[in-house]
């Protein structure tokens, strides 16, 4: 869904839309399970800047909610994740250099990014709010064993043999107090 700066000219525009998987491209490590639902609104605010110059801003309010599926950090097993997420975000047109101060101070709590051409592609709006709501690393649960650094099995549904038995390392500290304590 495009949000056209000539059409926020004219009015607000209220969206309701739904997102099959597939059709907001999230990367290759996140999966889309569910529909992704998002409502809001997109308005056009217009900062003037001296007698001629006006740069026109879209304001985005609204949330989103959708169900991913990620990849453990240590087993690669699927982990189910739901994300609800709202937003107030401002755009500004792409090459607007005045810095956060100069809004107002309603605006200038809101994230600000920037928008390039005729307007802005909802999809791509809610393709980067659904990654931020992403934890960088997600495990399937707290004792995940992970698999094998060897044979990369998974160490949660099998014990490999070629586990390597590595010493405790609070024998380490005494070698090497030993060691230093003969020289
Ligand atoms: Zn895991
Ligand atoms: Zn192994």
């Amino acid at each position: 869904m495009f949000l056209e700066i000539k059409e926020l000219e004219l009015h607000p525009i209220d969206f309701k839309e739904e997102f099959q998987p597939g059709t907001i491209d999230l990367g290759e490590d996140v999966r889309q399970r569910t529909p992704l639902a998002t409502d809001g609104r997109a308005e056009l605010v217009e900062e003037h800047h001296g007698m001629h110059l006006v740069i026109q801003d879209i304001r985005l309010r609204g949330k989103l909610a959708t169900r991913l599926e990620l990849s453990c950090a240590r087993c690669l097993d699927a982990v189910t994740q739901d994300v609800k997420r709202q937003f107030e975000l401002l755009y500004r047109p792409l090459g607007t250099d005045a810095g956060k101060d100069e809004l107002s101070v309603t605006d200038a709590e809101a994230e600000i990014g920037y928008y390039r051409g005729e307007g802005l592609l909802l999809e791509d709006v809610l393709r980067e709010q659904v990654l931020l709501a992403v934890p960088l690393k997600i495990i399937c649960r707290d004792d995940c064993k992970g698999l094998c650094p060897h044979c990369g099995k998974n160490l949660n549904l099998e014990q490999c043999s070629c586990a390597t038995p590595h010493e405790d390392p609070r024998w380490e500290a005494l070698k090497e107090i030993r060691s230093k304590l003969e020289h």
